[in-house]
This record gives structure tokens, sequence and C-alpha cells, in this order.
């Protein structure tokens, strides 16, 4: 067995098991190699009821007193028992699991790990038998993102299997940056992220992985900054009559922030330079409209422009919205559509469009910078919420021909230092204003007893015609512990709200296609209630919907919960956002009501991380946007820093060839996360 053989070559990876790996896109050896765990358990001897911390997980060893009650509430199966030891009695409630009815025997003593609530119940706890729970206790142990067939256990299995047989990659970091940072040997580190011999370790071997993730992306950066230069503007255009006008029939009047980046923008595409720029503005400070002119400036000085989305549900609303303005207001919008899930003959039709010329707005995901596509005349590239596509983006670019103006917007709030570094390449403009008028966004932060009172808070507003947003964190359930799924919680909802709702649910496993009939039912109001994972957390845009219920509020990171907050308050009503703590301390209850006292991205992310500390990095991710697999741009933004110094001080050698030979032969054209090892 080596890195770069197929996942069935470990011991217990059948044929079958395969497909289930492939879900979690794990095909090679190397593959699950690089599947880290998404959060660690440490497990405790179990503990009498009466000692148990209210909203805390416990392992209690309980048993099972009468038969267990079974009952359907329409697609719903919900199973009771209630169990007790010498202090106490709890209720044990599982969903969906009818045939637990013939497993539970009366009499008999079992372990339940779980969250016991104040009134003494307890939802999907995990059984394990005595023996089993007494191997898990002296460890760390891993929990990795599941799938429906996969369990925790068969992953972890073959993960023990791969490390003691796999050869591991060799340390190609040089010796010296090695001690100045002071990590950890890169096989110890990739021993100790899946099986931690103990919490220091872990956080040396997370410490360790996290600086590679950051010095190989800054090492690509660093490239890529240096075959840029300030290339000269080989598309020189002027204001147009059509910009001008444009901007004098809007419907509303643009904030101060708006038209001075609007400026900024017209300054850079009728100047000397190729722009490159980012623009940062926190969710609702209206960029769409910045990116618009500058597509339409573009376009009326008879160039091509492309607009890409993260994903084709945020394209898709981006190329409605466009066709209706070229309508609205009369534009020379020549508007097509490219994303993943077109057919084969209805992408060919696209490109030929683009490739004439007949096609002079080009809206997609990165489908619209594959090689396959060939521009006319390409004088303008705004990426939305996506800054990742900017450093790849223009090499692809680059290779096609002339050097377009590129112009990315974020909504990711990042302090000024970081910013520096993560976007060097690029002129910063930020949008620090939201427009007049806005109500502000009503918040709570509650607890799981709410429920019933939320419930009849959701029926009221969709009653009034509004529309409704229901996150959990989880797709299906199994995936994590104690926390709600989307396909269950659809259920719920169904049993629970009057039944004439319309209730659908949307997340990242659903084809493209049915992500988008859904997302844009949701957008035409079809749809009163929406049960979607943080999929909808990008970009966004239906002033219709009034409320958002975040589910399981604790396992988000603010800075999320914020961009799940954007979501609503886009039109003239009022808005309202619910965040429910399903788990979790007084202390988290703290860090969410964060959300209460600010509106503000970049304070909310600073104090995040002031009240978690940097020991804390279990389960909570801060933005989709940076999604590295473990780097935190906020928490670890001293490793960021490091690893940016190291790639500066040591230029020459890691431009040498044998570094870059080296690095080649570890890792070819891997592609781990957004550091596409191919380009550097
Ligand atoms: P984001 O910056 O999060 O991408 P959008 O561009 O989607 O925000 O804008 C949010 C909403 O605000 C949209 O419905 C947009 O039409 C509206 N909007 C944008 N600019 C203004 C403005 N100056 N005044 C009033 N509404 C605006
Ligand atoms: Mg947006």
């Amino acid at each position: 067995m080596n890195l770069q053989s197929d996942i069935t070559t470990i011991k217990g990876v059948g044929e079958k098991s395969a497909t289930l790996f492939h879900k979690l896109h794990i095909e090679s050896v190397k593959d699950l190699l690089f599947y880290f765990p998404r959060d660690y358990e440490t497990f405790e001897e179990p503990v009498w009821i009466k000692d148990a911390k209210a909203d805390e997980i416990c392992t209690l060893r309980v048993f099972v007193c009468g038969a267990p009650t079974l009952k359907k509430v329409r697609n719903l199966s919900i199973l009771n028992v209630f169990c007790k030891d010498s202090t106490g009695t709890v209720k044990i409630t599982f969903f969906n699991m009818p045939y637990m009815k013939n497993i539970l025997k009366s009499g008999q003593e079992y372990l339940f790990r779980g969250i016991l609530r104040k009134d003494h119940t307890m939802e999907q706890p995990k059984i394990y038998k005595e023996e089993e729970y007494r191997k898990l206790l002296p460890f760390i142990q891993p929990r990795y993102s599941l799938t429906k067939g996969l369990s925790n256990q068969a992953i972890s299995k073959a993960m023990r299997n791969l490390l003691s047989l796999c050869p591991l990659p060799e340390d190609i970091l040089p010796q010296k940056i090695k001690e100045e940072a002071g990590l950890m040997d890169y096989r110890e580190a990739l021993h100790n992220i899946h099986f931690p011999e103990n919490e220091g370790k872990l956080l040396k071997a997370r410490n360790r992985l996290v600086f590679d993730e950051f010095f190989y992306f800054m090492l690509m950066l660093h490239r890529s900054r240096e075959i840029t230069g300030q290339a000269e503007n080989q598309f020189s255009m002027i204001e147009t009559a059509e910009s001008r006008r444009f901007l004098e029939k809007l419907p509303f009047k643009l904030t101060k922030a708006q038209s001075k980046v609007m400026e900024e923008i017209k300054e850079d595409m009728t100047g000397n330079h190729v722009m490159s720029r980012l623009i940062q503005g926190d969710v609702g400070s209206g960029k769409t409209i910045v990116a618009f002119y500058a597509l339409l400036l573009c376009i009326s000085n008879g160039y091509q422009g492309a607009f890409m989305a993260p994903t084709e549900v945020l394209a898709r609303q981006h190329f409605e919205t466009l066709n209706k303005m070229t309508r609205d207001y009369g534009l020379p919008f020549k508007p097509v559509i490219l994303t993943g899930s077109q057919t084969a003959s209805a992408k060919k039709e696209v490109y030929a469009q683009i490739e004439s010329g007949e096609a002079n707005l080009i809206i997609g995901t990165h489908a619209v910078i594959q090689d396959k596509v060939s521009y006319k005349n390409l004088a303008l590239v705004v990426t939305d919420e996506q800054h990742r596509f900017g450093v790849r983006q223009r090499d692809a670019l680059r290779n096609k021909g002339r050097e377009p103006h590129v112009l990315v917007m974020s909504a990711t709030p990042i302090p000024r230092t970081l910013a520096i570094i993560l976007y060097g390449d690029l002129q910063i403009s930020v949008i620090d204003e939201l427009p007049a008028g806005r109500k502000q966004i009503k918040n709570c932060v509650v607890g799981t007893e709410y429920r019933p009172k939320a419930y009849e808070f959701i029926t009221r507003q969709v009653r009034e015609n509004r529309q409704v947003y229901c996150i959990c964190p989880m797709v299906e359930e199994g995936e994590l512990d104690n926390c709600e799924n989307v396909m269950d919680y659809t259920e719920k909802l169904k049993a629970v709200l009057p039944k004439e709702f319309r209730i659908a649910s949307l997340h990242g496993k659903m084809r493209p296609s049915d992500k988008n009939r859904i997302m844009e039912d949701f957008s035409a109001g079809n749809i009163d209630v929406l049960v979607s994972t943080t999929v909808i957390e990008v970009g966004i845009n239906v002033p219709n919907a009034t409320v958002m219920m975040v589910e399981n509020a604790e396992r988000f990171g603010l800075a999320q919960l914020h961009q799940l907050r954007g979501r609503v308050g886009r039109g003239d009503a009022q808005s309202y956002c619910i965040f429910m703590q399903g788990g979790g301390s007084e202390e988290t209850k703290k860090r969410l009501e964060i959300l209460n006292q600010s509106n503000d991205g970049f304070f909310i992310a600073s104090e995040d991380l002031r009240l978690r500390g940097p020991g804390d990095f279990f389960g909570v991710r801060q933005s989709g946007e940076f999604s590295f697999t473990l780097g935190d741009i906020y928490r670890d933004a001293d490793i960021l820093k490091k690893a940016a110094d190291a790639v500066k001080q040591n230029e020459e050698e890691l431009f040498s060839a044998d570094f870059i030979k080296k690095f080649k032969e570890q890792n070819g054209s891997y592609k781990w996360n957004f550091v596409d090892f191919g380009t550097i």
C-alpha cells in the first residue's frame, strides 16, 4: 500500500464501503490520510443522574424500566423509554428508530451517552456496552464527518490501518523553518491529529498542519504575485453615457461608500494599469450593484465581462437580477449563464456565443474560467463572495491571453494586517456603511424549551405571507452527535406546523439541479419554510424572508452566524433572528449574546476569538470563505503571520529547483483545499 493506492487496499475497506468513502470524496489512501477529524471526544466515567450537569454531554449507566412506547406523528416515529439509576429517572427518546423497541429490554443495564436536559430527558443518545465503553475511556477519540452507512468507528479503524501500514509522506519543510517556527515533525503530526497521545501533542500536531496549510497557500500566492507585477491596462475604457444614466435611474440613493468605490473602479479601469481590487463590505452593504456598475462600464466599452459566484444557486440569482435590469433599464447586456450542471449541448451553445462575442456578460460558477471557454475579448472578471478565485483564476486567464481587470467581493470581515497578507496582490476598498432606512434585525438567543413559542411565531409570520429559514448543522442523521439535521428536522416541522405550510429542505449533498429548483421556488415565494444547511449562507437575496432560525447555534462561529443573519432584513419588513442553543454552557450563551450587541461583522469575529481563547478549537468554524481544512484565519492569525514570514524570508531556497522538485514529487498536482499544488 502507498499513498496513491486505492482506498480498497486498506484492510477492511471493501467495494461496498468504498462507495461510501467516495461520498466523502475519499478515493485514495492519501485522501483518507488528509481526512482530518472535525472534532474530538473525551470520554469520562459514567455519572449518576443526580450529578449530571444539565445541557451537557454525559454518560449515564441506567437500567430500562418498563417497555418502550412507540408512537407515530405523520412521518416521524417517536420511541420513548424510561430509565433509572439509584439517584433518579430519565426519559430517553429515539426518532425514526422503531427497531429500538425490540432491542431495549426492561430491567437491562445500558450506557447512554448524550445531552441530559434540565427536565431529565435525553434525545437520540448513543448506546454502549460496558466493555466497549471501557476501551474508549483513556483516550482522546477523533470524530469524523460521516455519511449515512459509514460510522465513526469504521473510519477510525481504516485510519488506524493506514497509519500503521502505509509509509507516510516525508517531511520536506526545510529544517531551519521548522526550528524557527517551533514545529512538530510532519509524520508525528499526522499521527497525532488523528489519534492524539495527549492534549499537548494534539495542539502541536494541529499547529504544524495549520502552518503547512498556510505556508503552501502563501507560497502559491507569492509565486503568482511575482508573475503578476503591475501589468499594463490593455483594455482601456472611458466613462460611457450608459454607465452614467444607469446611476441616475437607480430606484434608491447610493450610499456614500458605494459611490466612492464606484469612483475607484472607474479610475482603475480607465487608467494605465490592470485593476486588481477587493471590495470588502459587510452583508447587506450593497456590493452587487457596485459589481453591476463595473460590468456595465466594461460592456458599454465594447468588451466582455464575467461574473463568478461560489454556488450555482447564487449564480442563477445574479443571472435573474441582471436579466431584469437589462430589460428595466435598457442596458446593453447580453447575458448568458454557464454552470457545471448544464447539459453538454447547452454548454456547447453557450461556448459558441462567448467565442463569437454574441454574449457579452457571462455569469456562472467557476465553469466560466475553465479551459473549454474561449472569450472574444474578456476585459473584466468579478468574483462574488469568493476570494479564492482571485489567485488561480488570474493564472488561468493569463494563459488565455490578455490579462483582464479583476474585482473580488467579500463579506468576510478581516483585520487590515491579515488582509494585507491574504490579499496582498489586491488593492482594498471598503464599503463601511449600510443603506439608509434598514430596520434593525431583532435577535434572541434561546434554549430548546423555547421551540414551541418559536414555532408559533413562525406560524404567524408565514400567515402574514413572510418566509422563513431554518438552519441545521447537519444534512442527515449521524454526521455529528446531538445536532439537528436537515432531513429529520424537515419532517419534524411538517408534523408541528400547520398542514398547509409548504416546507422544503436544501443541502449541499443534493443534485445541483434540485438545489436550483428549490432555491428558485423559495425566491418565487412558493416555499414558506426552507430547512437548510449553511449552503444558503453566501449571498442569497430573498427580501421577503423575515425569520432566520438557527438550530444548534453553538456549533457555529459567530462570524458565520452573522452571515446567516444577513440573509434576512433585506427588505422593508421587520426581520427576526432566533439563535437556538442546543447545548453548551453559560459561556456559550455569553458568546452567542455578542450577536445581540453588535451588527458589525468585524467586531463580532474579534470578540468571538477573545472569548474562546486560543486553545479552544473544537468544532466551531468561523467562515466559509476562508475554509482551510484546519486553519482559521482569526484564531490562527499568529501562525498565518509566521507562515507568511517564512515564505518571504526563505524565498530563494523555496523557489530553488531542489525544493520545488521535492515538493512536486510529493504532491504532484494534488489539490488540498484551495492550495492548487499544480500552480506552484
Ligand atoms: P451584499 O453586499 O450582501 O451582497 P446586496 O448587494 O445583495 O448586498 O444588497 C442587499 C439589498 O440591498 C439588495 O436588495 C439591494 O438591491 C439593496 N440595496 C443596495 N444598495 C442600496 C442602497 N444604496 N439603498 C437601498 N437599498 C440598496
Ligand atoms: Mg452579495
